[in-house]
Parts: C-alpha cells; sequence; structure tokens
C-alpha cells in the first residue's frame, strides 16, 4: 500500500469499527473505481455506487469515495453479491466490479491477510453495468398523510378512498398474496 491508501484504510477502520476482510472488499472495490472512472471524492454526486450487498465494505466505499445515503449517491440493489456498480454522472460511464472467487479453506486471519496483499485488479472481475445509471436524486414535494398526519413524501404516499396515506396507515390490498 501507498502512504496516501495506508491513510485511506486507516479512516476506513475508524469509521467502520474494526479492521476486516469485508472492509478490505470495499477499500479496495474503492480503489478499484478511482482508477477506472478517474475518480475522487464525491463533494455531491459525480460518482454514484450501486451495491449489491449491505456488508462491511459499503462503509469503506462511503469513506474513500463519498457515496453516501444522504447524499443519493448510494443505491442498495441487493443480491446477496460481493459486487458493486460505479458510474461517473458527467459522462454516464459505469463499471461493475465482481470479486472474484476465493481461495477456499482459509481461516478469517488468512482470508485478511490475503485479501489485503492482492491488487484490486486481482481482486475483481471488471463487468458491464447491471443496470442504467439512476437518475439524480430528486427533491420531492411532500404531504400530509390523511390518517396520522405526517408529513410524507409525495413519491411514498398511496391513495386510499381518494386520500393520500403513507405506507403506515395504507392497507394493502393484495388478494392473491403477491
Ligand atoms: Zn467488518
Ligand atoms: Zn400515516
Amino acid at each position: 500500500m501507498t502512504e496516501k491508501e495506508q491513510q485511506l484504510w486507516d479512516k476506513c477502520v475508524a469509521f467502520h469499527g474494526h479492521a476486516c476482510g469485508g472492509l478490505t472488499i470495499g477499500f479496495k472495490a474503492a480503489l478499484y473505481a478511482m482508477e477506472l472512472l478517474n475518480a475522487g471524492f464525491s463533494d455531491d454526486e459525480q460518482l454514484v455506487c450501486i451495491s449489491e450487498n449491505d456488508a462491511c465494505g459499503v462503509d469503506a466505499i462511503q469513506v474513500v469515495l463519498g457515496c453516501s445515503a444522504g447524499k443519493g449517491n448510494l443505491l442498495f440493489r441487493l443480491r446477496g453479491k460481493q459486487a458493486f456498480g460505479f458510474y461517473r454522472r458527467s459522462d454516464g460511464k459505469g463499471v461493475r466490479l465482481v470479486l472474484r472467487p476465493r481461495p477456499e479453506g482459509m481461516s478469517k486471519e488468512e482470508s485478511f491477510a490475503w485479501m489485503q496483499a492482492r491488487t484490486p485488479a486481482e481482486l475483481f472481475e471488471v463487468k458491464e453495468p447491471a443496470c442504467p445509471l439512476p437518475e439524480p436524486a430528486r427533491l420531492m414535494t411532500s404531504r400530509r398523510c390523511s390518517v396520522c398526519g405526517e408529513m410524507t413524501m409525495e413519491s411514498m404516499l398511496r391513495l386510499e378512498n381518494g386520500q393520500p396515506v403513507c405506507l403506515d396507515c395504507w392497507h394493502p390490498y393484495t388478494r392473491f398474496g403477491l
């Protein structure tokens, strides 16, 4: 690791709470995304990450790339895979990094050391994005739920008897259990 990478790694560990193999996966994916998309830390939505898991690695992506839930440039498309899509907003270029299968039979410690010693290109296969770049975060109008009275983003409201209701007050109508 370079000195700059070491500093970034230390920040990731501080944010996540511990050093682990999962954090290493996200850290290396973030370094690879920086290299492939010529990206740095996003103070806005310049880079978008679509994570296919909600495990330890996502924390490193937030720290290194500035993709975060609050800014709307960290999205989850949960597939239970160690895979991450990264997109550059300026021109829409995207990559999907998929962790290659690892050697079996390693202890937790061995696995951590093994992953730490790999380059991003050794760890990840670069594939085409699994879905198009999502639109930028929209500013939504909120309306009052007619039942509980709480202000709710329009896109999350349903209609019941012609009145807007939030998802907590809504009674779903699913006769086939679908
Ligand atoms: Zn962890
Ligand atoms: Zn309500």
